[in-house]
Protein backbone atom coordinates (compact mmCIF):
# COMPACT_ATOMS: atom_id res chain seq x y z
CA UNK A 1 0.00 0.00 0.00
CA UNK A 2 1.80 3.27 -0.92
CA UNK A 3 1.76 5.70 2.36
CA UNK A 4 1.67 9.40 2.14
CA UNK A 5 5.32 10.95 1.53
CA UNK A 6 5.52 12.90 4.61
CA UNK A 7 5.26 9.70 6.53
CA UNK A 8 7.90 7.88 4.67
CA UNK A 9 9.86 10.19 5.03
CA UNK A 10 9.72 10.29 9.10
CA UNK A 11 10.23 6.54 8.68
CA UNK A 12 13.33 6.67 6.62
CA UNK A 13 14.67 9.43 9.53
CA UNK A 14 14.36 6.87 12.07
CA UNK A 15 15.22 4.10 10.82
CA UNK A 16 18.73 5.99 10.43
CA UNK A 17 19.20 5.10 13.86
CA UNK A 18 20.84 2.50 15.20
CA UNK A 19 18.88 -0.75 16.29
CA UNK A 20 16.02 0.24 14.25
CA UNK A 21 14.34 -1.34 11.50
CA UNK A 22 11.64 0.31 9.00
CA UNK A 23 9.26 -1.86 10.80
CA UNK A 24 10.17 0.04 13.93
CA UNK A 25 10.58 2.80 12.20
CA UNK A 26 7.19 3.12 11.08
CA UNK A 27 5.32 1.96 14.09
CA UNK A 28 7.18 4.54 15.48
CA UNK A 29 6.49 7.39 13.19
CA UNK A 30 2.73 5.71 13.13
CA UNK A 31 2.57 6.72 17.07
CA UNK A 32 3.55 9.70 16.24
CA UNK A 33 0.95 11.14 13.64
CA UNK A 34 -1.44 10.62 17.30
CA UNK A 35 0.35 13.56 19.01
CA UNK A 36 -0.94 16.70 18.82
CA UNK A 37 0.91 19.47 16.85
CA UNK A 38 2.51 21.17 20.31
CA UNK A 39 4.07 18.09 21.31
CA UNK A 40 5.24 17.07 17.51
CA UNK A 41 7.13 20.59 17.98
CA UNK A 42 8.66 19.80 21.07
CA UNK A 43 10.46 16.79 19.40
CA UNK A 44 11.72 18.63 16.52
CA UNK A 45 13.06 20.92 18.61
CA UNK A 46 15.37 18.60 20.97
CA UNK A 47 16.33 17.39 17.71
CA UNK A 48 17.18 20.23 16.24
CA UNK A 49 18.75 21.51 19.09
CA UNK A 50 21.37 18.42 19.39
CA UNK A 51 23.47 20.79 16.63
CA UNK A 52 23.93 23.38 18.47
CA UNK A 53 25.80 21.45 21.86
CA UNK A 54 29.06 22.63 22.57
CA UNK A 55 32.01 20.23 23.54
CA UNK A 56 33.59 21.78 26.70
CA UNK A 57 36.88 23.26 25.47
CA UNK A 58 39.40 21.39 28.01
CA UNK A 59 37.71 18.03 28.50
CA UNK A 60 35.38 17.23 25.30
CA UNK A 61 32.63 16.41 26.97
CA UNK A 62 29.07 17.93 25.42
CA UNK A 63 28.05 21.09 27.00
CA UNK A 64 25.79 24.14 26.94
CA UNK A 65 28.62 26.92 27.69
CA UNK A 66 32.63 27.10 26.98
CA UNK A 67 33.39 24.82 29.61
CA UNK A 68 30.95 21.78 30.90
CA UNK A 69 29.98 21.17 34.79
CA UNK A 70 32.84 19.15 35.28
CA UNK A 71 35.67 21.49 34.25
CA UNK A 72 34.28 23.90 36.34
CA UNK A 73 33.47 22.37 39.33
CA UNK A 74 35.08 24.86 42.32
CA UNK A 75 36.45 21.19 43.91
CA UNK A 76 36.98 18.55 41.13
CA UNK A 77 39.04 21.85 38.75
CA UNK A 78 41.16 21.51 41.55
CA UNK A 79 41.75 17.49 41.19
CA UNK A 80 45.38 16.48 40.28
CA UNK A 81 44.01 13.17 38.71
CA UNK A 82 42.78 13.10 35.07
CA UNK A 83 40.98 10.39 33.61
CA UNK A 84 41.20 9.73 29.93
CA UNK A 85 38.29 8.07 28.13
CA UNK A 86 37.55 6.88 24.93
CA UNK A 87 34.14 8.69 24.30
CA UNK A 88 31.33 10.38 26.39
CA UNK A 89 29.28 7.13 27.15
CA UNK A 90 32.83 5.98 28.53
CA UNK A 91 32.87 9.27 30.21
CA UNK A 92 29.32 8.69 31.61
CA UNK A 93 29.58 5.35 32.26
CA UNK A 94 32.54 6.29 34.92
CA UNK A 95 30.48 9.50 36.29
CA UNK A 96 27.51 6.98 37.04
CA UNK A 97 29.58 4.67 38.90
CA UNK A 98 30.04 7.47 41.42
CA UNK A 99 33.42 7.00 42.66
CA UNK A 100 35.67 9.21 40.39
CA UNK A 101 35.79 12.80 41.73
CA UNK A 102 39.00 13.74 39.47
CA UNK A 103 38.66 15.45 35.56
CA UNK A 104 38.16 13.93 32.20
CA UNK A 105 39.89 14.19 28.91
CA UNK A 106 37.26 12.66 25.72
CA UNK A 107 39.73 11.09 22.87
CA UNK A 108 36.90 10.49 20.93
CA UNK A 109 38.49 7.43 19.09
CA UNK A 110 41.86 5.83 19.72
CA UNK A 111 45.35 5.41 17.67
CA UNK A 112 44.16 3.48 14.36
CA UNK A 113 46.57 3.65 11.62
CA UNK A 114 44.53 1.58 8.95
CA UNK A 115 42.21 4.12 9.20
CA UNK A 116 44.53 6.91 9.39
CA UNK A 117 43.68 8.02 13.02
CA UNK A 118 46.85 9.19 14.38
CA UNK A 119 48.01 11.41 17.77
CA UNK A 120 47.30 14.28 15.37
CA UNK A 121 43.88 13.47 14.78
CA UNK A 122 43.19 12.48 18.21
CA UNK A 123 44.40 15.86 19.33
CA UNK A 124 47.07 13.79 21.79
CA UNK A 125 49.04 17.33 22.07
CA UNK A 126 45.70 19.11 23.85
CA UNK A 127 46.13 16.31 26.45
CA UNK A 128 49.76 16.63 27.21
CA UNK A 129 49.65 20.31 27.13
CA UNK A 130 46.24 19.67 30.02
CA UNK A 131 48.88 17.54 32.44
CA UNK A 132 51.97 19.90 32.39
CA UNK A 133 49.52 23.18 32.77
CA UNK A 134 47.08 21.83 34.78
CA UNK A 135 50.01 20.48 37.49
CA UNK A 136 48.16 16.64 36.85
CA UNK A 137 49.74 14.02 38.83
CA UNK A 138 47.97 10.93 37.98
CA UNK A 139 46.37 9.89 34.81
CA UNK A 140 44.16 6.97 34.57
CA UNK A 141 43.45 5.30 31.31
CA UNK A 142 40.22 4.13 31.30
CA UNK A 143 40.54 2.98 27.64
CA UNK A 144 38.95 -0.13 26.74
CA UNK A 145 41.05 -3.15 26.09
CA UNK A 146 41.53 -3.83 21.83
CA UNK A 147 44.82 -4.10 20.09
CA UNK A 148 44.21 -0.05 19.32
CA UNK A 149 43.34 0.18 22.67
CA UNK A 150 46.48 -0.88 23.68
CA UNK A 151 48.72 0.82 21.35
CA UNK A 152 47.06 4.17 22.45
CA UNK A 153 48.08 3.46 25.86
CA UNK A 154 51.81 2.35 25.29
CA UNK A 155 51.92 6.16 22.95
CA UNK A 156 50.45 7.78 26.00
CA UNK A 157 52.50 6.26 28.88
CA UNK A 158 56.02 7.17 27.18
CA UNK A 159 54.29 10.72 25.75
CA UNK A 160 53.07 12.09 29.01
CA UNK A 161 55.88 13.38 31.29
CA UNK A 162 58.04 11.15 32.98
CA UNK A 163 57.38 12.44 36.60
CA UNK A 164 53.29 12.00 35.80
CA UNK A 165 51.71 8.60 37.37
CA UNK A 166 50.26 6.69 34.30
CA UNK A 167 47.64 3.90 35.16
CA UNK A 168 45.56 1.54 33.01
CA UNK A 169 41.91 1.14 34.33
CA UNK A 170 41.59 -2.94 35.22
CA UNK A 171 39.79 -5.64 33.16
CA UNK A 172 38.33 -8.52 34.24
CA UNK A 173 35.45 -10.81 35.27
CA UNK A 174 31.89 -8.64 35.32
CA UNK A 175 30.18 -8.51 38.67
CA UNK A 176 28.06 -11.57 39.08
CA UNK A 177 29.62 -12.93 36.10
CA UNK A 178 31.03 -16.52 36.30
CA UNK A 179 34.75 -17.91 34.65
CA UNK A 180 32.82 -20.41 32.93
CA UNK A 181 31.14 -17.68 30.61
CA UNK A 182 33.70 -15.48 30.20
CA UNK A 183 36.29 -15.68 26.59
CA UNK A 184 39.94 -17.22 27.33
CA UNK A 185 40.83 -12.74 26.63
CA UNK A 186 38.88 -11.33 29.46
CA UNK A 187 40.29 -14.21 31.72
CA UNK A 188 44.24 -13.52 30.32
CA UNK A 189 43.08 -9.85 31.32
CA UNK A 190 41.86 -10.54 34.55
CA UNK A 191 44.74 -12.57 35.72
CA UNK A 192 47.16 -9.99 34.33
CA UNK A 193 45.47 -7.32 36.10
CA UNK A 194 45.16 -9.37 39.85
CA UNK A 195 45.40 -7.41 43.07
CA UNK A 196 47.65 -8.36 46.15
CA UNK A 197 45.00 -9.43 48.58
ZN1 LIG B 1 35.04 19.82 30.56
Amino acid sequence: MELPEKLLKAVKQFSRLPGVGEKTALRQSLIMTKWNKEDLMHFAEAIKGLSEINHCKKCGMYCDQELCRICTDSFRSQATTLCVVESVTDCLAIERSGHFRGKFHILFGVLNPLLGIGPDELKLDELISRVENENIEEVILAVNPSVEGDATCSYLKQALPEKTRVDRIGFGIPMGGSLEFVDSLTITKALENRRHL
